[in-house]
């Protein structure tokens, strides 16, 4: 349907009402001012025929002594006077003969045969006489009581009905000039009205476009200014509850944003509804761009597409491991809940995703941890037994197998006792680390090298190894003095073990870029590349069978590692196959 504007459909009504009231006022006037001249008129006939009935009842009614009276009065007063007697013979007339004059007393002069029965009645009508509309009015001529003929006054209504077309004619200018001015107070009104609506319609378009601190003008009209209230405080509750419904929204962006674990809120359709920076990490995708598209354009990943479209379709919350590979592999753990409407009709899912890498791979570590010490403890102990039961068997008889048995059972027992006391200390330290038990004290760095140099001398002459020592002075740092040399002793005795007689190891303390490094370098074998990365796991070896035979436990430098994490340092650790290796502590200036 076509609509019109309000303008458009208000202007016309007015207009209409404007000239109906107009034309009902200008046809009242014409009316009542015609009305009012004929009354003028007829009264002043009136007068005029009831002054000349008393002249001419004391005169002869005959045509001699009427007629010329008739005409001179006629002159006088403007106006046709006529005498009939009551035989309806005309015995005067101001305007004609009377001797050439018909009759007067037919019915079809009605102001005469009334003023002949003493009633006074105007007639208005045309006048074969004189070719003109006239209005006459007749008033009874008597002799005494008796009426013997009438006296009738006349006048042409040409004269009135000029006056009468003058005043039509101001009227009708009058009421185009009101009209006129009417149409343009009704388009003045009209359009106040329709403005007034155009401002609320805009103002309301404004709150469409979101614009709710908008205020419509509240007008002096009784119901635009309510409307334009009711619409002003409909903006304000509704920018209220936006600002409410925002802060929400922020809220809850704020809360997923922060959260660790990766949350997806999934439509009936799989359209991503909300995806939070976690889950865009673990599952390769650029948030901002996620939202209201297909999980499957979005998510590249069979497993978890799977587990979205399964957990809109259960009942229940369900779970499932994923592995996902977006850069590096993760091992995820997924929570999936279906969203369900009032009516309980699934309108999607909400999956949480945690990611369980580093748990697994901690679960891998102490899996591992434990085997790797089941298996270091087995080797001893199945020794120790095995020498056992042939002493038992016999051996024992011969003093000198005896005791080269008991030799061995020795050295399996310390070498038990060395892994006890290795995987004792490092747990130690680790417990004592995380529960940052572990005391620091600031002090010279050079005595704890020295410390450990004494420690390792006996060791480095048993190999003819050389110690050179070149440490700073005044070099401060803050440590735990029998941890630090543990961790030095540890890496020069592995120097010593790993390098060929008669070579030389070099200790090192000096400042470097602000923090205090302790290197050790040996000429030694050196350790292949590929080990580099591992060498500070428990129980990581280059070449087992040396290492044993070293007496060494695979736990030093795990053992180095951990005290310097204590320390809040760094263990590091260059090396060439053949040409040897250096072992660099890096602690935190002072
Ligand atoms: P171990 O008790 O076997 O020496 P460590 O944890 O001290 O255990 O060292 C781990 C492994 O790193 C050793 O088995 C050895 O293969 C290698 N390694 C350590 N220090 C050196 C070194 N200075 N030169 C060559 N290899 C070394």
């Amino acid at each position: 349907m076509k609509r019109k504007r309000l303008l458009w459909q208000l202007y016309p009504s007015y207009l209409l009402i404007t000239f109906a009231l107009l034309a009902t006022v200008a046809i009242y006037a014409a009316e009542y001012g015609r009305r009012f001249y004929y009354q003028r008129l007829e009264a002043e006939l009136t007068a005029r025929a009831r002054v000349l009935g008393k002249v001419f009842s004391e005169v002869n009614l005959d045509i001699a002594t009427v007629d010329p009276l008739c005409k001179e009065y006629g002159r006088l007063s403007s106006t046709r006077i006529t005498v009939v007697l009551r035989d309806g013979k005309v015995v005067g007339d101001s305007e004609e003969n009377p001797a050439h004059m018909e009759p007067h007393a037919q019915p079809d002069r009605p102001e005469i045969v009334a003023a002949l029965q003493g009633r006074i009645e105007p007639s208005i009508r045309y006048s074969h006489t004189l070719r003109m509309n006239m209005m006459y009015v007749a008033a009874p001529l008597q002799r005494g009581e008796t009426i013997v003929g009438v006296v009738r006054s006349a006048l042409s209504l040409s004269a009135i009905e000029k006056g009468l077309r003058a005043f039509y004619m101001h009227i009708a200018a009058a009421g185009i000039l009101i009209a006129l001015l009417g149409a343009a107070l009704d388009y003045g009104a009209a359009r106040r009205i329709a403005r007034m609506l155009e401002e609320i319609q805009r103002g309301v378009e404004r709150y469409a476009q979101g614009d709710l601190t908008h205020k419509l003008p509240v007008y002096n009209s009784l119901e635009i200014g309510s409307l334009a209230e009711a619409m002003n405080r409909m903006a304000a509750q509704m920018d209220e509850r936006m600002r409410a419904i925002i802060q929400q929204r922020n809220e809850l962006e704020t809360v997923l944003s922060g959260m660790v674990e990766g949350v997806l809120a999934v439509d009936a359709d799989e359209r991503i509804l909300k995806i939070n920076q976690a889950a865009g990490r673990m599952l390769g995708v650029d948030i901002s761009s996620a939202h209201g598209r297909s999980i499957q354009e979005v998510i590249r990943h069979a497993g978890l597409q799977q587990f979205v479209a399964r957990a809109l379709r259960s009942a229940e919350p369900i779970e499932a491991d994923l592995s996902v590979n977006f850069g590096s592999e993760r091992a995820l753990q997924a929570r999936g809940a279906p969203l369900h409407c009032e009516g309980g009709e699934c309108t999607g899912a909400v999956i949480v995703l945690n990611d369980v890498t580093r748990l697994r791979q901690l679960e891998n570590l102490r899996r591992e941890f434990v085997a790797n010490v089941s298996h270091e403890l087995k080797t001893p102990v199945t020794s120790i037994k095995g020498f056992v039961e042939t002493l038992l068997d016999g051996a024992m008889e011969n003093p000198e197998d005896a005791r080269r048995f008991l030799g061995i059972i020795a050295r399996h027992a310390e070498r038990l006792q060395a892994i006890i006391e290795d995987l004792l200390s490092l747990s130690r330290i680790e417990q004592d680390g995380e529960r940052r038990e572990i005391v620091l004290e600031k002090g010279l760095v050079r005595g704890v090298v020295q410390a450990a140099v004494q420690a390792c001398r006996l060791a480095a002459e048993s190999k003819q190894i050389r110690i050179e020592v070149a440490s700073e002075e005044t070099l401060y740092a803050r440590f735990n003095a029998e941890l630090l040399e543990q961790a030095v002793v540890n890496l020069l005795d592995n120097a010593i073990k790993y390098s060929e007689p008669g070579s030389a190891v070099e200790v090192a303390a000096q400042r470097a870029n602000g923090d205090v490094v302790i290197a050790v370098r040996d000429y030694g074998c050196g350790i292949p590349k590929e080990h580099l990365s591992r060498i500070f796991e428990r129980f990581y070896r280059v070449d087992k069978a040396r290492s044993r035979k070293m007496g060494g436990t695979g736990l030093g430098l795990a053992i180095v590692k951990h005290i310097v994490q204590a320390h809040g340092g760094q263990v590091n650790v260059e090396s060439t196959v053949g040409k040897g290796s250096t072992f660099t502590i890096r602690l935190p200036g002072i």
